[in-house]
């Protein structure tokens, strides 16, 4: 049985990339620090799990990642920890820094010592892959799409900080010939999204009839890729990615943010109107835009489908659809973080372990 150790994966994605892991049959040694965006709960169904090894604790510790990389021997490293909320870098970008920068440092420098004392197959087989995004490439206008080859232009401090990983991550290859791979994605979203993004806040606020906040005049384009399609697209690269490379993942959904919002108020309208009989869409309030907001993201992928075969397997409209009734019967997750009480849910062994 193949070994991960997986950083960040009490989180949105990483969350839901070890579920389906360990659903396929792989062991997980699961790394996070559970700030506020960590949540145990995503993860209760592991709880009794022998092939979830949960462990909290940060990335930048170098002792506790040499403790565990010698302890549970991964074949590979997959790296989703980071501060991920652009509003929150906007406010405070000296954390995304430390945690995005510094603590993947930390990381790519423990995974290169263990690495060079692998040997045989365990040495060739050994992968690092990193987890980022295409907000590193900037905005653009209403053409063109991101390839693997658009110059870095990172806007907010949330990007310039992933933007920063990415050349880290980059240059452990070229110096010291670390085995690594770097996915580049474009907007997720689905099951166990913290309700702060766009998608779960909007479903919760529609839900309970409040006012929908959309940023500026709501034009904002990003591409939109459901998780359960970018967690398989990390696999596939980690199977048979080429070492050293970076790969776009992209969903070919390209909305407004304002077609994403209305979607979703007709997908609740549909399942669960509003008792006074308002349409979900009369909710809809613009508010101040976000500072240096990017206009238009989309993402060229058709590097992962030409080399690897990948592909969504979820359009725009089934994915917002199995989100909607995901939340529609997971009420109690969203409001377990809502009230705070997720943060009180233990897994597994401490820090001081
Ligand atoms: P998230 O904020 O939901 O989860 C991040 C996780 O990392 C949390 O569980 C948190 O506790 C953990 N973490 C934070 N700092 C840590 C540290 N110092 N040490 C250990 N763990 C730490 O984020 P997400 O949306 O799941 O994103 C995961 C990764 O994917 C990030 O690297 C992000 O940049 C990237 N990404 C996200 C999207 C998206 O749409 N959400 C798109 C492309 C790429």
């Amino acid at each position: 049985m193949k070994t991960l150790l997986v950083t960040g994966g009490a989180g949105f994605i990483g969350g839901n990339f070890v579920l389906q892991a360990i659903a396929d049959g792989l062991r997980v040694v699961n790394l996070d620090k559970l700030t506020y965006a960590g949540n145990p709960e995503t993860l209760a169904s592991l709880q009794d799990n022998d092939a979830h090894v949960f462990v909290q604790g940060d990335i930048g510790d170098r002792d506790l990642l040499q403790r565990l990389l010698r302890e549970h021997r991964p074949d590979a490293i997959v790296n989703f920890a980071a501060e991920s909320h652009v509003d929150r870098s906007i406010d405070g970008p000296a954390e995304f820094v430390q945690t995005n920068v510094v603590g993947t440092l930390a990381l790519l420098e423990a995974s290169r010592d263990y690495w060079r004392e692998l040997e045989g197959d365990a040495r060739n087989g050994f992968r690092f892959l990193h987890v980022s995004t295409d907000e590193v490439y900037g905005s653009l206008g209403d053409t063109g799409k991101f390839t693997e080859t658009t110059p870095y232009a990172p806007n907010s401090p949330y990007s310039a900080s992933k933007a920063s990983s990415d050349h880290l991550v980059r240059a452990f290859h070229h110096t010291y010939g670390l085995p690594v791979l770097t996915t580049n994605c474009s907007n997720n979203y689905g099951p166990y999204q913290f309700p702060e993004k766009l998608i779960p806040l909007i479903l919760h606020k529609a839900l309970a009839g409040e006012a929908l906040p959309v940023y500026g005049d709501g034009r904002n384009v990003r591409d939109w890729l459901f998780v359960g399609d970018h967690c398989a697209a990390i696999r596939r690269v980690l199977e048979a990615g080429r070492v050293g490379e970076t790969y776009n993942v992209g969903g070919n959904a390209e909305r407004e943010n304002i077609v994403v919002v209305k979607t979703l108020c007709a997908l609740l309208d549909e399942r669960q109107p509003l008792t006074d009989g308002r349409k979900r869409e009369e909710l809809i309030t613009f508010v101040k835009d976000r500072p240096g907001h990017d206009r238009r993201y989309a993402i060229d992928a058709s590097k992962l489908e030409r080399e690897l075969g990948w592909t969504p397997s979820e359009s725009f409209d089934s994915g917002m659809q199995r989100t909607v009734d995901w939340y529609l019967a997971h009420q109690a997750w969203v409001q377990h973080v809502l009230d705070g009480s997720y943060r009180m849910q233990r897994l597994g062994e401490g820090a001081a372990a």
